[in-house]
């Protein structure tokens, strides 16, 4: 089998360098989160979402980062989780409250699993 990243030969779908990578990458979901605050509003000078030649004032926020702080973060890493927790067989996702709850908690599980996955994969 070949990884799905790097298509180098593994035992698995990923192999464990890009495993490795994606939980490492994980980590700083939640304090990417938290930076996007600061890329919400257009800065001055940029062009921003203003279509070119309008007379339409720009946005007063930036699309793709109201996107990515209203669920485009957490949404497909809960997904991810949610088929993971049918295929353990462990209890549903309960509710986790705001948006960067939701990113940390999220990541934690999903970098737990991946523990026992190794662990698993060891014996
Ligand atoms: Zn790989």
């Amino acid at each position: 089998m070949k990884c799905a990243l790097c298509r180098r030969h593994t035992e698995t779908s990923l192999c464990t360098n890009c495993w490795n990578y994606a939980i490492e990458k994980l980590q700083v979901f939640p304090k990417k989160y938290e930076e996007l605050e600061d890329e919400l509003l257009p800065s001055r000078g940029r062009p921003s979402e203003r279509v070119g030649g309008s007379k339409e004032p720009p946005l007063p926020v930036r699309l793709e980062v109201l996107y990515l702080r209203s669920n485009g973060i957490s949404k497909p890493l809960m997904n991810h989780e949610a088929k993971i927790r049918i295929e353990q067989r462990h209890t549903r996702i309960t509710f986790r409250g705001q948006e960067l709850n939701r990113i940390t908690v999220t990541c934690q599980y999903l970098r737990h699993k991946r523990n026992g996955f190794m662990i698993t994969m060891a014996m």
